[in-house]
């Protein structure tokens, strides 16, 4: 096993370790123990169970483990990807449902994951009325998504539909779900995550004046008004 191998699996929870990465807040964090049921085997019939549950709370976000007989059994390790840190707390409820149950049910996963994309597109779109298929269009058509994330939203609103209105159009067992979680975090980072970062980046580091010429080449882009560049656009000589 290589180094970094033992490394992350170090780092991994495990039964009354003082530390681990946290599966709430992805930090790797102290951790408390509570015992809060035990049953030991003191009886002399082999039929005396045993059994133990504990909590392991995190020093960061102080969210509790429940672990019983050795096992963690909450949160459920699910194998997909952590929602997206900026999710609309609504959108994220949803996406944790769903990848609590995927394994269980897919079909019941995917239909809250369709509800899920619903509400990210209400929110893109600050429209919450309509067809979803009207409204992804509407985001087109204004320029708020490109082609290739207008494709993952129809991808997820005809796999929503597949799994909500079955008999009329099949669920393809083939195909592997999964990456719609990821998908899903792509599409926040596309288009909440990046927007917000380049908003920032502008407002913190182009003074007033390069502002102000800039808004005047788009004025003049759009109307073939003749303006200078700003002095530090000049060619150099
Ligand atoms: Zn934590």
């Amino acid at each position: 096993m290589s180094n970094l191998t033992n490394e992350v699996e170090s780092n991994l929870p495990g039964y009354k370790k003082t530390a681990f990465v946290c599966p709430f807040c992805g930090v790797y964090a102290h951790q408390s123990w509570d015992i809060h049921l035990q049953n030991s085997n003191r009886g002399s019939s082999s039929n005396y169970s045993k059994y133990e549950l504990l909590t392991s709370r995190c020093h960061k976000c102080h969210e509790d483990c429940v672990w019983y007989n050795k096992k963690m059994i909450y949160p459920v390790n699910t194998g997909l990807p952590r929602a997206h840190s900026d999710m609309p707390a609504e959108v994220r409820t949803l996406y944790e449902e769903s990848a609590q149950i995927y394994n269980i049910s897919r079909r019941a996963s995917l239909a809250l994951l369709r509800i899920a994309i619903e509400m990210l597109v209400n929110e893109l779109s600050g429209n919450s009325g309509g067809r979803l298929f009207d409204k992804i269009g509407t985001l087109k058509s204004k320029n708020i998504i490109n082609d290739m994330i207008q494709e993952a939203f129809d991808s997820f609103r005809v796999i929503g539909n597949q799994v909500v209105h079955p008999g009329q159009i099949e669920l393809d067992d083939n195909i592997d779900h999964a990456i719609l979680f990821s998908i899903l975090n792509f599409m926040v980072d596309i288009g909440i995550a990046k927007p917000l970062q380049i908003r920032k980046l502008f407002e913190d580091s182009v003074p007033d004046p390069q502002k102000e010429a800039i808004n005047k080449r788009d004025l003049k882009n759009s109307t073939s008004m003749k303006v200078n560049p700003p002095e530090d656009d000049l060619p150099q000589k």
